[in-house]
């Protein structure tokens, strides 16, 4: 049999707040074109797909932040390395809007493909990039969420405070590593805005784009189910996909309904993250 190294993890810990269910923390994916370029060079010269992404900088993150900001609530925004070089502008927006920003590889190439030489340089390249900018970020997300040991390593021994890529739990939980450790908030693919709308010819990364109603509904659901065993609920969405007019109106309706409850917060990945080191135990700078 295979062995598989998992790394040591706690239990979930109570790391909700003045009885609350559900925290939803919305995160939003500044991907742009980078999704597309990793899948080689050559689809530089494919301006139509490329268009399609960079409907994200252009236009999608500013509504989607629209959105945000009318209703007041937070968010986390995770900014890949080649993103914040190419559109210089999604990272002082996010920051300027005092927006949580987080990082999301440098290049988008999947850490589960690359050396562990490569893992390493992706985490510290989108680190300086970001640095540049004046931001200090504290967690990652995998591209394509295929998380590596080399990279969640790599990010234990940078100090950074939590990862948001595996999917064993709908609880923030802290992962124990040789290097340090790391709150995990995970996601889940039902949660993700690319499994329901992203559809380009090529490259056979999605084909699939269903009614915003549809999406309203499946995200509702997952939240009104929390409800009865609580839970964290991280949403994640991609400008180029959410910030289409129907589908920024289907956030603003998810928030509405989200906000009419009393035991649903939002929050800040960071903000989880701080409370469930702070439960178990980890000391927590300011
Ligand atoms: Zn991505």
């Amino acid at each position: 049999m295979i062995e598989i190294d998992w790394p040591e993890r706690s239990e979930p810990a109570p790391w909700r707040r003045d009885g609350g269910k559900v925290v939803v923390c919305v995160t939003i994916d500044v991907d742009a074109e980078s999704p597309i370029l990793a899948r080689g060079d050559h689809y530089a010269e494919h301006l139509s797909t490329l268009s399609h992404q960079a409907f994200g900088p252009r236009k999608g993150l500013d509504r989607l932040l629209g959105v945000l900001r009318s209703s007041d609530v937070p968010a986390t925004i995770f900014i890949p390395g080649e993103t914040a070089v190419r559109w210089p502008s999604t990272v002082e927006a996010a920051a300027e809007g005092g927006y949580e920003v987080a990082f999301h590889g440098f290049s988008h190439r999947h850490p589960v493909h690359l050396s562990a030489d490569e893992q390493r340089r992706e985490v510290d390249a989108a680190i300086e990039t970001l640095t540049r900018f004046g931001v200090d970020p504290v967690g990652y997300r995998a591209p394509n969420w295929e998380m590596h040991s080399v990279t969640l390593e790599h990010l234990a021994a940078r100090g950074l405070r939590y990862d948001s890529s595996l999917m064993d739990d709908d609880e923030p939980y802290v992962l124990s590593l040789a290097e340090g450790r790391l709150a995990e908030l995970p996601p889940h693919w039902s949660l993700d805005d690319w499994e329901q709308y992203f559809f380009v010819p090529e490259p056979d990364i999605g084909q699939r784009i269903v009614p915003p109603s549809q999406v309203l509904q499946l995200w509702s659901e997952e939240l009104e189910a929390m409800r009865r065993w609580g839970g964290l609920l991280v949403l994640t969405l991609h400008p180029f996909l959410s910030g289409r007019a129907s589908r920024a109106r289907a956030l603003e309706q998810f928030i509405e309904l989200a906000q009419g409850y009393d035991d649903v917060e939002f929050a800040t990945c960071d903000e989880i993250a701080r409370r469930v080191l702070a439960d178990q135990g980890e000391p927590i700078a300011p």
